[in-house]
C-alpha cells in the first residue's frame, strides 16, 4: 500500500483543483491517513520501484535500435507516437509498431501535431499550426482524442498514457491539462509527486551515466517510480548510442528483482489500483 505522507499531503494541497485525481486523494486523505502504516509500494515483483523506458516521436531508430533491445531482453518500453511521423507513413514500419503494440509495449499519446510553445529564438522549428499560443484547452483535448482513435486502430487499445509536447501545457487561453486528463490513463511524470516520481529526458550521455540516474535515484528510499525518455536511439534527434541504451536495458534486465520495469500504463494502473 501507499502511504500518504506529510510531502504529498503538502503536495496534493498544492495541486488542489488541478487535477481530478489529486482532488479524489484530497477528499479522502483522512481515511488514507489513518490507515496509513507505511510509506513504500510493492510492485507485482516484490520491487519497491518501479523504471519505465519511453521513447517519443516514433523515430525510426527507435524500430530500428530500441524495439529490439528491448524484445532481446523482455523489457516494455513505451512509445509516445506521432500520427504524422515518417514511421507511420510507411507500410512495414507501421506492421513494426503493431507488432510492437502486440509485444507488449505500450503506444502512448503524443498528440497529433505536436503543439509546443513557438515564443523564443529556438522555436523556429515550431511550425504555426503547430504553435500552442494559437491553441485552447478545447482543442488540445479535442486533438488527443483523435490521437487516441489514431492510436486504438493500431493496437486495439482503449487505454493509454500521454507526454505533452515540450512538458509545454499553456495554450493562449489556458493550461490544457485539465481537459486532457479524463481523456488519458496518466500523464508522464505526474502520477506522483517528486521525488516519489522522477524522470530524466536523457541524450547524448553514457550507458554508465543512465545506469547511474537510476541507482541513485533509487537509492532515495521515497522513490517509487523512476522514468527515463528518449527521443533517438542511435540516430536521428537527441540522440542516445545504441550501445548506452544497450547497456541500460542489459543492467535493468539483470536486475528484475530490485525494479519492476514495465510500461508507464502498467506503473500508473498498479499505483491507482493501490
Ligand atoms: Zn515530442
Amino acid at each position: 500500500m501507499i502511504g500518504i505522507n506529510n510531502q504529498r499531503k503538502h503536495w496534493l494541497k498544492l495541486n488542489r483543483g488541478r487535477c481530478y485525481i489529486g482532488m479524489l486523494m484530497v477528499l479522502v486523505t483522512p481515511f488514507q491517513a489513518s490507515q496509513a502504516s507505511d510509506d513504500t509500494i510493492t510492485y507485482p515483483n516484490g520491487a519497491h520501484v518501479a523504471v519505465h523506458l519511453s521513447y517519443d516521436d516514433a523515430l525510426p531508430s527507435q524500430l530500428e535500435h530500441a524495439v529490439p533491445t528491448l524484445d532481446q531482453y523482455n523489457i516494455k518500453g513505451t512509445f509516445y507516437l506521432l500520427p504524422g511521423s515518417e514511421t507511420l507513413n510507411n507500410e512495414q514500419q507501421v506492421e513494426a509498431w503493431k507488432k510492437a503494440a502486440q509485444n507488449g509495449h505500450e503506444l502512448g499519446n503524443h498528440t497529433v501535431f505536436h503543439p509546443c510553445s513557438s515564443k523564443g529564438s529556438d522555436r523556429n522549428w515550431v511550425k504555426p499550426y503547430a504553435s500552442l499560443e494559437q491553441r485552447s484547452p478545447e482543442w488540445m483535448a479535442a486533438e488527443v482524442k483523435m490521437a487516441n482513435t489514431f492510436l486504438f486502430l493500431l493496437d486495439g487499445q482503449k487505454s493509454r498514457t500521454f507526454t505533452p509536447p515540450c512538458f509545454e501545457t499553456m495554450t493562449g487561453s489556458g493550461d490544457y491539462l485539465a481537459a486532457v486528463r479524463p481523456l488519458v490513463a496518466g500523464v508522464y511524470g505526474q502520477t506522483l509527486p517528486k521525488p516519489e516520481e522522477v524522470f530524466w529526458s536523457a541524450h547524448n550521455v553514457s550507458g554508465k551515466k543512465l545506469i547511474n540516474y537510476i541507482k541513485h535515484s533509487a537509492a532515495n528510499p521515497q522513490t517509487k517510480v523512476i522514468g527515463i525518455k528518449f527521443h533517438g536511439v542511435g540516430g536521428d534527434y537527441l540522440s542516445t548510442s545504441d550501445k548506452a541504451h544497450l547497456e541500460l536495458v542489459k543492467y535493468l534486465a539483470k536486475h528484475r528483482d530490485k525494479y519492476w520495469v514495465t510500461t508507464y500504463k502498467n506503473i500508473v494502473d498498479y499505483i491507482h489500483q493501490q
